[in-house]
């Protein structure tokens, strides 16, 4: 398949471009809002066109875009992408409201072409690992889920996402939306319901660098997640617990193939052996798999939808001091 990059990102340089070319895919072109970015971004990596306008990439004869824009620009992209008939690889958080998420989801159905949304932590071999167990039964009833996902922001990275709301910046829309993913590759649903908290530790200017949230389940489950971005010593983890079992995930939120998984129940503790692959490879061949029609564990353009949903309602209960029921995206998505 032949991509156009739309934004001359981090995420761009440091993983996709390889990814994309690791699967056999071809970068044709990046587009940046910046004439001397895209072309340095172009020269950096080896790309054939170095782009300011979205509307010049159709006449290269492009399959597919990948969208790593901020955030509030995602949707723009998006549609245009679409309507040139072009299979979509969106960033996360989807956009900065719901209403353009749908639009996004909507525009591609419409299209008929393939999107996708880049949770690509679903994709880590411990997640796998977990869901195997969990639908094998080995932890009995689930209980509850634990997620801590609150690392250090690169400095290079301290821009947008510490004073910038309107590009979608603040730790919740830039994390939460990765924790309601993993969740809902492992559990087969989104929480219903959710409370929270938030806090700026001093690194972000007027925004949250700091969230903790509670999350009910249709099912019964209940979930916390902790996302920060000023805690350089705090290791990630994902943890599930039922009535026969628990699972430890150590460290394995994280962009690299990482993490170990510790299997705990009544005959003592024992290390599961995990698969390490790079994640944004397996996001992509199993987008390839949507493609061709065949069956997937790609997050598609709901499920990019649906955990911006959890997302935003995470900011309102901090905002409002209530419990706030996650928005139904499917119910949304029917009627209109
Ligand atoms: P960056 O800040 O690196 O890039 C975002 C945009 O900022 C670029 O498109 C570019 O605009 C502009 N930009 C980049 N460098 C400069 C610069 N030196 N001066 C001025 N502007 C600059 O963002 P990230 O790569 O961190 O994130 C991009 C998207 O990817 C976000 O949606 C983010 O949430 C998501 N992301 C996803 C990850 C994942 O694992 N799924 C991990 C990290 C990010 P232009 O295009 O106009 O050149």
């Amino acid at each position: 398949m032949r991509w156009v990059l739309i934004g001359a990102s981090t995420i761009a340089g440091e993983w996709m471009v390889g990814a994309i070319r690791a699967v056999g895919d071809e970068v044709v072109a990046v587009v940046s809002g910046d004439l001397q970015r895209a072309k340095d971004f172009a020269t950096k990596h080896g790309i054939a066109h170095a782009l300011t306008d979205e509307k010049a990439y159709p006449a290269l004869g492009v399959d597919a875009v990948y969208i790593s824009s901020t955030n509030e620009k995602h949707e723009a992209s998006t549609l245009f992408a679409a309507a040139q008939g072009c299979h979509v690889l969106c960033e996360k958080p989807l956009a900065t409201s719901l209403e353009a998420a749908i639009r996004m989801v909507q525009a591609c159905r419409k299209a008929g072409v393939v999107m996708g949304t880049n949770h690509h932590l679903r994709h880590n071999g411990p997640h796998r690992v977990m869901r195997e167990h969990l639908r094998a039964g080995t932890l009995g009833k689930l209980v509850a889920a634990r997620m801590q996902h609150s690392v250090y922001l690169p400095v290079h990275l301290q821009g947008w996402r510490l004073d910038n709301p309107t590009a979608g910046g603040g730790v919740v829309l830039d994390i939460v939306v990765h924790n309601a993913d993993s969740l809902a590759f492992l559990l087969g649903e989104y929480p219903v319901e959710v409370c929270a908290m938030v806090s700026n530790s001093g690194m972000a200017h007027g925004l949250e660098d700091n969230a903790m949230s509670v999350w009910h389940f249709a099912s019964g489950v209940t979930a916390s997640s902790h996302q920060g971005f000023n805690t350089p010593y705090a290791a990630t983890g994902l943890e599930l617990h039922g009535t026969h079992a628990s699972l430890h995930g150590n460290g394995m939120m994280s962009q690299h193939p990482s993490g170990d998984l510790v299997l705990n129940n009544a005959r003592g503790s024992e290390v599961l052996a995990v698969q390490r692959a790079n994640l944004y490879e397996v996001c992509l061949n199993e987008m390839h798999r949507a493609i061709r029609g065949e069956a997937h564990d790609m997050a598609d353009g709901v499920a990019g939808a649906k955990s911006l949903a959890v997302a935003l309602a995470v900011l309102e209960s901090a905002r409002t001091g209530r419990q706030v029921a996650v928005a139904d995206v499917d119910a949304l998505l029917g009627h209109s």
